[in-house]
This record gives structure tokens, C-alpha cells and sequence, in this order.
């Protein structure tokens, strides 16, 4: 059907009851005469037809249903022929949409369109209702409100709706007021507007009603019985739990199985009596609990602990020193300082006790805790389990290596899920003795962040002040450490909290020489590995010059735990060939190592390499104890960029330019130009790239090597060196120096030159042998060292003024 536009009259006017009105279609839903409602108009049409109608003086409009809703721009023919004729109370613009308030006057017949354009509009006839006021329609409609009257009882319906209802009493509007509240599809309820007969009406409402009240009561009754269901499983717990306190009140508790047993075992621990009282206090608390209730499982957990902690049980403590002597004797060889400072403190330790038994005071407490620093391998683990042997105590160790949590060291408060106790009682439960040796390992290593600072929970374990009542957050009572002893391990003593610090009293173990590494092997270590395989001396042998080769070209470490492993290896082997039927002894001698461990490792030893130019050898000390390290430049034409590579730290970086530095200021001394760097490109590199480094100490070891590039003479390689450079060429004083030497002694060097104001900590702390084969030289500048370190460095006369 074409579109025919013809201009609207200026003001609709009706005749008889017919009117020419702008027509507004709706996608879904139908408006009721004696109804309001509030309809939002989106379609640019609808907006323009609402918008002319308002300004009109009449405000109406007809809006009719559209037979299908997916139609966007509708054309009569898609449009219901019955609709109403509404007034437009109100618009509200609102973001692309007019809300409009509209109210349901009259029902309508669309005769006739007389416009599609701007907006539909139509000729439309009002429509007459069959209304017969007898007694059939009054029935029906009391019928309509006594039905409407469940649905608002059951909340389904807007009170303020059935107000409404109420106060007009034409069963024509009744009718259409409650049509348009019920949940109907459209088409139903356009279906009730065309239905003009008034009690036909009624009694489709009537149908419609009544299904929708069965429906809510249906939904009503599923809740009910779900509630239901829920208030008996609740009322019979909460009445299981009532009985069980009833049968308390009455003394008449009936005890099970494992709450007898616990008990028993409680009255057997000994416990301290206010820690006996606690236990059954938990004790009864988990009889009255459900074994449904989750926390249950926590509380049988706690009385677990609480049980299985040694509150009581002790070892006997032999004090004999001389056989403690004896006992560290046997299992360790050398360590004579270390032995001597350990039988020193068990002395103190047994003359204190007997002077506070004697005075009638019962807390022994040892107020330093021994710790042992030194790199892996050394023996410290292995000294301490020989202490807790010649004291006849139980041994305990627990690693503090990352450890950053408070909690980890004093455990988790209870209603934690899942929560704990801390290391220390974790470890007294291990222990199963109230006065075991207990190991603090990688003391070294503890750190601190926000989650509180575990140095402070451990001080307070070690503190022969507070130790006797020891607080875990899980325990709740107090645990008596007094009579632990406590031994700290770290690999340096640099990174220990100055607090905890402060509390220790440190014994170093410096690294072994090859040739006490050699008698550790030979006395010690090769029988616990031949014992440890489940072999016989019958089986294998190791000769001399298999454990030096073992020591020179498979390890290179302070202690000895790399020279043990590599024992057990060849122990392994040997006792696979003998599970396969080979029953010959094995002999292992240099020549014949490499069929049991392989290749050798290291041939990088001083004997080994050659002098080089740009080559110098530094000392370092690491958390594996001293070591050395080679430092090699490298020149090649440029633009003067300085490259520095082998994972070196910030401060070592900086150590190298400032070498640099000093390099640049002596050009004249070194015969170069004064921009000798401008046309060069420098490389520093660091060998083993995997492994860290840091420190300003080889400062001068760099400088040396610069300084050897560019005057390219050789640096002597058994000349090792240590000290931190300033920009004018001053050698400042280093740390780690005994680490260092004793490693320079281990690697072969011969000479060492060392910062001045270490002079002083040679004598003290450095082992006599390394004193006596290495020869010192002590500079405080570092021209001093050039002339020592580079073969034939002579230095030119500078020309001109030189300022000294
Ligand atoms: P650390 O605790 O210092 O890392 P360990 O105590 O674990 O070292 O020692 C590693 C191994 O070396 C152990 O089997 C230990 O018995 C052995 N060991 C170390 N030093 C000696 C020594 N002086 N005498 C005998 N065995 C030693």
C-alpha cells in the first residue's frame, strides 16, 4: 500500500463519537481504559505523534498493539483494529526516550488512516459496552475481587492497586483495572480489551485470576516445605546440642572412645598442672562439640599437640668434659680452635649449674648461644650433632634460611585455618626431649619484612631471661626452653640482625687446606661413605693418591662436603659392580679415578695457566668462603665505551670505573697518550658469568689488569690481590680477609698484596700455615702495586710537574 501523506487538520475535531487522532503503536502491551501507566516511546514517529498531541489542546492519542513486535516502522495493516483512546498526562524526556504518562479513557474502532506521515493518525469510532446491572455480573464481579483480594495477600499485587479497585465499583472498570495488573502474554489480554460484553469479560478475568492464584500457592507451599526442611535439621541440632549440655549439667556425660583415650593420655604426659587443666578444659569442649562442627577437627588437633610435646620427658645430662673431649675427638679431625671454645663453654656451662644447685636455684641458664659460621662442609652441623652426643642429649636442627614471617618462628593464632606452631616448638615436638641440642641453621639468612621481624620471636627463644616461658601464638601456654641448648650456624656473620648478634658468640671455621681435606677423607669420610653403601674395606680401597687427585681436580670448595659426595659416588659404583657379580676389590688410584667419578673438573688451577696481559687474580669472599677470581680486560678499537659483563653488583661496577679512572689519570706514568681511551673499546669480564659478584675489593685487581692491557706486559698469576681503589689511587682496607687467604693458599698463589690497614687482622684471626707459605706485601697506594703484580712494569718518568 503506498504511503499517503495528507496534512493533519489543524485541531482534530470529532464528530458524533468519532475523532481523527494521532495513533502511537506499541511493541507489547495494551493500555486499559480506567488505567494508568507510565509507557517510554523510543521510535522517532511515536515520538513525533506524542509530542504533537501534547501540544495540542486535547492530548489524546489512540494506542493500539502491533500484531507482531518485530516490526520496527509498522503500516496499518500490521496494527490491531481495536485499541483505546488514552490521554497524555505528563511528558518526561529521558535520554533518547519521551516517557510519557498516559491514561486509558475509552475503547476505540481505527475506521480509517488518513496519515502515515509525519506520524500515523486515523479516523476511529468510539465503542459501546454491553453493561447489564444484574445480579450475575454483581456475583462476578465480587467473585473478580475476593480472588484479586489472594493475590494481594500473597504480596503478588500492589496494594495501592487494590485500593483503587475498591473504591470504584462499575464492574466495567473493575473488570479492565484487573486485566491490566494480571501476568498475561499480550495477546491475551488484547483479547479482553475486544471483548466488549462486560460479563463475558468478567468471566475471562475471573478464569485468568484464579490460575494465577494457583500458581502462587503452589510457590508458596515449595518454599514453605523447603523451609520446613531447614528448621527440622536445625531444631534437631540444636536439640542434640542441648542434650549433650543437659547431660553435662547432670554429670551424666556419656564418653566415647577417643575421648577416653585422650584423656588417659593426658593424665600420662605429665603436663604441667595449669597446662593438664587446659588440655582437659579443650577436652571437654570437644566432647559437647558436634562431629559435625568443623572446628572439631582444630580443637582434637590442639589437644594433640598439646599431648605429644615434651613438657617432661628429659635426657640424662652427662657433663664428664673429658669425655666430651674424647667424643669431639673422635668424629672431627682438626678444629682445635673450635673444639677447644666448645669444651670451654661446657665447662662454664657444668661449673654454673652446680653453683646454682647449690644455691638452690633451679633455671640453669647459659646466657651466650654458641654459633659456628663459616662456609658449607666445614663440619658445623657435624660438630653439633657430636655435642649433643657427648652430652648425651637428643639432636634437633631447623633451617631459618628465608624464613620472613614471624609465624613461622612462633606459629599461627588458632583460628587460623589450618594453623600451626612455630619452628621452634615443631621442633621440640621432633626432639621428643625438653633439653635437646637444637640447631639453628642459616641464622645468617633470616630476613624481615612486614610480616613481623622473626629475629625478635627467636631472640626471645634464646633468652635465658624469657626462654623458660616461651610464647607460641597456636600453643596459647607457655613452653620452658631453658634447657634447650642452643647452637646458631650461618655462613657469614656480616648478615646476622646486629640484636640476635649481639646475643651469639661466634666461632669461625675458616676452610680446609688440601692436606687436612685429605686426612678428613682418609680418616673419616671414606669409611662413613664405605659404611653408608653397605660395603666392607674387603670391597674397596682408596689410595693416597686417589683422594689428592679427588681433592685437586673433582672439588674446589672450602669444606668437604663436594670430596664426600664424590666418594659415595665411587662407593656407589663399586657396589653396583658388586650386585652384578663382580666380587673383586676395587683399588682406586689416581690413574684409574676417572672410571669411577669421570672427567675430571677443574683444570683451572694457577699450576695450570700461563701469565697473561690483562689477566690479573683477585681474592673474594663469598657465602661459600674465599675464593679466587680472574679478572680479564680486553681492548679493541672504539670509541672508548667501558663494557663490563660476569654478573657483576652495582658497587663492583662502580669499583670498576673508578679503577678506570685511576687508569686515565696515569697515562703519563703509563707512557700513553693523554686520550689514549678516545679511540679503544673496553671490556672487563669476570669469569664463571654464573655467579654473582659484588664488593669493592677488587678494585685493584682491575685496576692491574687495566693498566697490564694497555701497557701490555703480563701480570705474574701467583700474585693475588685485594683492596677497594679511590679515584686517586689509595687501596683501602677489605673484609673477609682470612677467607680470602686461606683460599689463596688452597689455589697455589704465592704473593698476595693487601690494603695496608689490614696489617693488623693478619696476625690475629689468619691460620699460621698460610702465614708462613705466602709472602705479603702491604700498600697504601696503588702505584705501589703495579711495579709487584705486572712482570718488568717500569715506570716512565713523567715530563713536567707531577704532583706526588
Ligand atoms: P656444614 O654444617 O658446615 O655445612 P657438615 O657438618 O654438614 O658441614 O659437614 C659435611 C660433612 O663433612 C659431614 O659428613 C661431616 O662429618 C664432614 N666433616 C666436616 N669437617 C670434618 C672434620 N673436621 N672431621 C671429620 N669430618 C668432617
Amino acid at each position: 500500500m503506498p504511503d499517503i501523506i495528507i496534512p493533519l487538520p489543524a485541531s482534530p475535531k470529532s464528530v458524533r463519537n468519532e475523532h481523527i487522532l494521532p495513533v502511537i503503536p506499541l511493541l507489547n502491551g495494551v493500555v486499559f481504559p480506567s488505567t494508568e501507566t507510565i509507557l517510554g516511546f523510543g521510535r522517532e514517529k511515536s515520538k513525533r505523534a506524542l509530542e504533537n498531541a501534547y501540544d495540542a489542546t486535547r492530548r489524546q492519542v489512540i494506542i493500539v498493539l502491533q500484531k507482531s513486535s518485530v516490526v520496527a516502522d509498522p503500516k496499518p495493516d500490521t496494527l490491531e483494529s481495536i485499541a483505546v483512546l488514552c490521554e497524555i498526562d505528563r511528558l518526561l524526556p529521558f535520554d533518547q526516550e519521551i516517557n510519557a504518562l498516559v491514561k486509558g479513557i475509552k475503547r476505540v474502532k481505527i475506521l480509517e488512516y488518513i496519515a502515515l506521515e509525519p506520524f500515523l493518525s486515523a479516523r476511529v469510532v468510539e465503542l459501546n459496552e454491553t453493561i447489564e446491572n444484574d445480579s450475575e455480573t454483581m456475583a462476578l464481579t465480587n467473585s473478580v475481587i475476593g480472588e484479586f483480594k489472594k493475590l494481594v495477600s500473597g504480596k503478588q499485587v500492589d496494594f495501592l492497586n487494590f485500593m483503587n479497585l475498591m473504591a470504584s465499583n462499575a464492574p466495567e472498570r473493575i473488570a479492565d483495572q484487573v486485566a491490566s495488573t494480571l501476568n498475561l502474554k499480550t495477546k491475551y489480554k488484547q483479547e479482553l480489551l475486544e471483548t466488549l460484553n462486560v460479563k463475558e469479560r468478567l468471566r475471562k478475568v475471573i478464569a485468568y485470576l484464579t490460575e494465577e492464584v494457583k500458581i502462587m500457592e503452589i510457590e508458596k507451599n515449595i518454599s514453605v516445605k523447603v523451609q520446613e526442611k531447614f528448621d527440622k535439621n536445625y531444631k534437631e541440632n540444636v536439640l542434640r546440642e542441648k542434650l549433650k549440655s543437659i547431660e553435662a549439667e547432670l554429670g551424666e556425660e556419656t564418653e566415647t572412645k577417643e575421648i577416653k583415650e585422650l584423656k588417659e593420655k593426658i593424665k600420662k604426659v605429665a603436663m604441667p598442672k595449669d597446662i593438664e587443666e587446659k588440655a582437659l578444659k579443650e577436652l571437654k569442649k570437644l566432647q559437647q562439640m558436634s562431629q559435625f562442627n568443623p572446628e572439631a577437627g582444630y580443637v582434637r588437633n590442639y589437644i594433640d599437640w598439646l599431648i605429644e610435646l615434651p613438657w617432661n620427658v628429659e635426657t640424662p645430662n652427662h657433663k664428664e668434659i673429658q669425655k666430651a673431649e674424647e667424643i669431639l675427638e673422635q668424629d672431627h679431625f682438626g678444629l682445635k680452635k673450635a673444639k677447644d671454645r666448645i669444651l670451654e663453654y661446657l665447662s662454664i656451662m657444668k661449673l654454673k649449674e652446680e653453683k646454682e644447685r647449690n644455691n638452690n636455684k633451679t633455671k640453669t641458664k647459659s646466657s651466650t648461644i654458641l654459633c659456628f659460621i663459616g662456609p658449607p662442609g666445614v663440619g658445623k652441623t657435624s660438630l653439633g650433632k657430636s655435642i649433643a652426643r657427648a652430652l648425651g642429649r637428643k639432636f634437633v636442627k631447623m633451617s631459618l634460611g628465608g624464613i620472613r614471617d614471624e609465624a613461622e618462628i612462633r606459629g599461627h593464632r588458632k583460628t587460623y585455618v589450618g594453623a600451626l606452631p612455630g619452628r621452634i616448638i615443631q621442633g621440640m615436638k621432633t626432639a621428643g626431649t625438653k633439653n635437646p641440642v637444637f640447631m639453628l641453621d642459616e641464622i645468617d639468612k633470616i630476613g624481615n619484612d612486614f610480616r613481623g621481624d622473626p629475629s625478635s620471636a627467636l631472640l626471645e627463644a634464646l633468652d635465658p631471661e624469657q626462654n623458660y616461658q616461651f610464647s607460641d601464638h597456636y600453643l596459647e601456654v607457655p613452653f620452658d626452653l631453658s634447657n634447650v641448648l642452643f647452637i646458631a650456624t650461618g655462613n657469614m656473620f656480616e648478615t646476622i640482625p646486629p640484636a640476635l648478634l649481639d646475643r651469639l658468640e661466634i666461632i669461625r671455621f675458616s676452610g680446609y687446606i688440601d692436606e687436612e681435606k685429605f686426612e678428613i677423607a682418609r680418616q673419616y669420610l671414606v669409611l662413613k661413605q664405605i659404611e653408608a653403601s653397605g660395603l666392607t674395606p674387603e670391597n674397596i680401597e682408596f689410595k693416597n693418591s686417589a683422594l689428592k687427585a679427588v681433592i685437586r681436580k673433582y672439588t674446589r670448595e672450602a669444606g668437604v662436603r663436594n670430596l664426600e659426595r664424590e666418594i659415595a659416588k665411587a662407593c656407589r659404583k663399586v657396589a653396583r659392580m658388586i650386585t652384578s657379580g663382580d666380587a673383586k676389590k676395587n683399588i682406586i688410584t689416581e690413574n684409574n679415578l676417572h672410571n669411577y667419578l669421570g672427567v675430571r673438573r677443574f683444570i683451572d688451577t694457577i699450576a695450570e695457566k700461563k701469565d697473561e696481559v690483562g689477566v690479573s687474580t683477585g681474592l673474594a669472599y663469598t657465602e661459600a668462603g674465599g675464593d679466587i677470581l680472574f679478572i680479564e680486560v680486553a681492548l679493541m678499537p672504539g670509541k672508548g665505551n667501558l663494557t663490563l659483563t660476569g654478573q657483576l653488583g652495582d658497587v663492583m661496577k662502580e669499583s670498576a670505573q673508578a679503577a678506570f679512572s685511576y687508569v686515565r689519570s696515569r697515562y703519563k706514568e703509563l707512557g700513553l697518550e693523554p686520550n689514549f681511551y678516545q679511540k679503544i673499546d673496553i671490556h672487563i669480564h669476570v669469569p664463571e658469568g654464573a655467579v654473582p659478584k659484588d664488593g669493592p675489593s677488587a678494585g685493584i685487581a682491575i685496576a692491574t689488569a687495566l693498566a697490564s692491557a694497555f701497557v701490555k706486559k703480563p701480570i705474574n698469576r701467583y700474585v693475588g690481590m685485594t683492596g677497594e681503589i679511590t679515584l686517586r689511587g689509595s687501596v683501602m682496607e677489605i673484609g673477609g680477609l682470612k677467607e680470602k687467604l686461606v683460599a689463596a693458599h688452597r689455589s697455589g698463589l704465592k704473593e698476595i698484596i693487601l690494603p695496608k690497614n689490614n696489617k693488623k687482622d693478619l696476625e690475629e684471626d689468619v691460620p699460621k700455615y698460610v702465614l708462613r707459605d705466602l709472602k705479603f706485601h702491604f700498600v697504601e697506594k696503588m702505584d705501589q702495586v703495579l711495579p709487584i703484580a705486572i712482570h718488568s712494569f717500569t715506570k716512565r718518568k713523567s715530563h713536567g710537574k707531577t704532583k706526588k
